[in-house]
């Protein structure tokens, strides 16, 4: 959060409805509904329909209107995966008439203890499929529509025109980028989350409504070795929960035309303290995508804006061709830069442990002339400490790519994964 607040003005507000809030007045605000009239006053609600969503209707502030809208509404989760479970979820139950799903995964055992979309018997299918399956069952009344793929700068624009808002459920920072290039250029709100950890967040960007975008906070990517992702850092399950259900909530807003959308506001959570703080988001006239003279008008290469294509320039070997170097008793020194704990968990036979933050303070004590494989986890830490090492002069540096994990499913299914 430190770079975040360099950059907001922290505004910790209450919010109350106005004095002399009436339902009239909430009637009006409803019209400031994402989706057209025309598609509204086209829906209609069957008596199934009536009862199932009784708890909503009868609430003045939704109505069957609202739930018109709801049922009006094509909303585009990215991603089924912490985020998108809960976010699914929820929307299928709201009633949002067509629920569209991004995502190109398999369940591994290791989703599940958040993603809740999936359960134990569902490892190994395609997690689209998957939660087709769990949405259906809740809302059978719903179009659900699947797009198995990586959402790219080819495809996004496309998808992205099939619906009215976006909830984007990445944990990229090239998929952030995209998500919020394409609603930029299609003027459809994009619902932000993310989560590391203890700690999680959730905006709307739209720029079209006064808000910032993406690019507006962050106009240039972290470094890729900087920000470490949920299988790196780890992230508490239910966490996600809270975030994706926040989500949920404001894309129903948005549809149904009530409240005040998190546009130009951040909520931070932070799961160990139980705050939510509330950040003022300011937009900026100089952003490249909406800004006053923007100078990114189509989806970019956004692999290559977030640094991957250097990660991949790092030179790297795979768990066969060191497995066959371990057959052959070739000379190498093969380091492992995990943490102690995850060396107690699981370990390469042969591997010294010394843990990325001190490889540059142990890197005197290495034979120059040596040949070093590095491994982690699964391969990015050890692609960063295969970069300091060069730059220290060492020349025979290589990274196991796919790490350990990489490791234990192709070679050694003895070690266990984590
Ligand atoms: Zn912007």
């Amino acid at each position: 959060m430190s770079a975040l607040c360099s950059i907001l003005v922290c505004q910790c507000t209450t919010h109350e409805y106005p004095p002399g809030t009436s339902g009239a007045n909430l009637w009006r605000a409803m019209h400031k509904s994402v989706i057209s009239a025309e598609r509204v006053s086209a829906a209609v609600l069957t008596k199934e329909e009536l009862q199932r969503y009784s708890r909503h209707l009868i609430m003045p502030e939704v109505t069957p209107e609202g739930q018109k809208r709801l049922k009006a509404a094509r909303v585009l989760c990215i991603g089924a995966g912490g985020l998108g479970s809960p976010a699914a979820l929820y929307l299928a139950a709201a009633g949002v008439g067509k629920l569209g799903l991004v995502d190109f995964d398999r369940v591994d055992l290791t989703n599940l203890q958040r993603q809740i979309l999936h359960g134990t018997k569902d490892i190994g299918r395609s997690k689209l499929e998957s939660a087709r399956d769990r949405l259906r069952d809740i809302n059978p009344d719903i179009e659900i529509q699947l797009h198995e793929c990586r959402l790219s700068s080819e495809n996004a624009e496309r998808i992205v025109a099939d619906y009215d808002l976006v909830v984007d459920g990445s944990d990229n920072f090239a998929t952030r980028y995209l998500s919020n290039d394409v609603c930029v250029f299609a003027r459809k709100p994009n619902v932000y989350g993310s989560v590391f950890r203890f700690e999680g967040q959730t905006t709307v960007f739209a720029p079209q409504l006064g808000g910032p975008c993406y690019r507006c906070l962050f106009p240039e990517p972290p470094p890729p070795e900087s920000v470490p992702n949920c299988a790196q850092a780890g992230v508490l399950g239910v966490l996600p929960g809270v975030i994706g259900m926040l989500q949920a909530i404001e894309a129903i807003k948005l549809v149904v035309g009530i409240g005040e959308p998190m546009i130009g506001r951040l909520l931070h959570f932070d799961a160990l303290k139980v705050t939510f703080r509330e950040l003022k988001l300011r937009r900026d006239p100089q952003c490249p995508v909406c800004g006053e003279n923007p100078t990114i008008l189509a989806p970019i290469d956004y692999d290559q804006f977030c640094g991957a294509r250097e990660e991949a320039s790092i030179p790297g070997i795979s768990v066969q061709e060191l497995k066959a170097m371990m057959d052959a008793h070739e000379a190498f020194d093969l380091i492992d830069v995990r943490e102690p704990f995850e060396f107690e968990i699981a370990r390469i036979d042969g591997a010294q442990l010394i843990p990325l933050g001190e490889i540059l303070e142990r890197a005197d004590d290495l034979r120059r002339d040596q040949t070093f494989i590095v491994h982690c986890h699964s391969g990015r830490r050890s692609a960063e400490a295969v970069r300091l090492l060069k730059q220290r002069g060492f020349v025979n540096v290589y990274n196991l790519e796919g790490g350990i994990d990489a490791w234990s499913d192709f070679i050694d299914p003895t070690v266990p994964k984590y």
